[in-house]
């Protein structure tokens, strides 16, 4: 992957990173599916303003473990702390979180009936209630730093895969969320396509934003993490900084995972 440093800043806030600051606390965190101890014992602090790549086999409770950070998994024992606010099963707290957590998904989950416009701008007028003059310049905004403005008034369907992944990522953006979750956003998509995406998490990496990815994208790893987490049948069994991760893996498996995908 090549560096593009130099495309526009997704977001109009500043970058800085205020990495003393808490967005997310995982403490103690235990899930289980049934009998089957999918997450065991999560210990992790990310910082405002960090960048975290989660790598690891499949099946070792990747996406579990980001999908516990908004709620659409429930961790059973221990805490996760999400902008201040511990998760528990008080609704309005949990829309609190979403609205401020955005995700963006391997397939992309547009809504195939309504034109790219209307996807960027439903949640803004019915979550946000925001008018539907606003919710379409926010659209238009975000459109533009993903770079398919011209794509505004097509349906998902005429747009390529790539394209498609941009808007999801657009419409994240709407919300104004704080922190961004990032689950094998480029794992669909044809391999001349995976650029296009990277560049724009990068983008959005640059302007200051709080980003949890997994991704087996090694090469974006390097580029904009500040620590890469490994996970292994339900644990972290590693984190470092990229440089030593990729150099110094310290258990076995991490190491085999790495001469595979690198
Ligand atoms: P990864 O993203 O690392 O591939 P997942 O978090 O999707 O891993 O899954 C971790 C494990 O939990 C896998 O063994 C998977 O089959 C299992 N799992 C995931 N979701 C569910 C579910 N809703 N019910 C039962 N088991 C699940
Ligand atoms: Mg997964």
């Amino acid at each position: 992957m090549s560096t593009n440093r130099s495309i526009e800043t997704l977001t109009s806030t500043t970058a800085t990173r205020p990495l003393d600051e808490t967005a997310v606390e995982i403490i103690g965190m235990q899930k289980w599916f049934g009998d089957f101890h999918v997450l065991q014992d999560i210990n992790l602090r990310v910082g405002r303003g960090e960048r975290i790549v989660i790598a690891g086999p499949s099946g070792s409770g990747k996406s579990t473990l980001i999908r516990c950070i908004n709620r659409l998994e429930e961790h059973q024992d221990g805490k996760v702390i999400v902008n201040g606010v511990e998760l528990t099963n008080d609704l309005k707290r949990i829309d609190e979180i979403r609205r401020e957590v955005g995700m963006v998904f391997q397939h992309f989950n547009l809504f195939p009936h309504l034109t790219i416009l209307q996807n960027l701008t439903l949640a803004q007028i019915y979550v946000r209630k925001l008018s539907k003059a606003e919710a379409e310049e926010t659209a238009m905004h975000y459109l533009e730093r993903v770079k398919i403005p011209e794509q505004a008034q097509k349906f998902p369907g005429q747009l390529s895969g790539g394209q498609q992944q941009r808007v999801a990522i657009a419409r994240s953006l709407c919300m104004n969320p704080k922190i961004m979750l990032f689950d094998e956003p480029t794992s669909s998509l044809d391999p001349e396509m995976v650029k296009e995406v990277l560049d724009v998490m990068i983008s959005l990496a640059d302007s200051g934003m709080t980003m949890l990815c997994v991704t087996h994208e090694m090469g974006f790893a390097r580029q904009v993490a500040d620590r890469v987490i490994f996970m292994d049948q339900g644990q972290i069994i590693e984190e470092d900084k990229p440089e030593a991760f990729f150099t110094n893996a310290q258990h076995e498996r991490t190491r085999l995972f790495l001469s595979r995908v690198l």
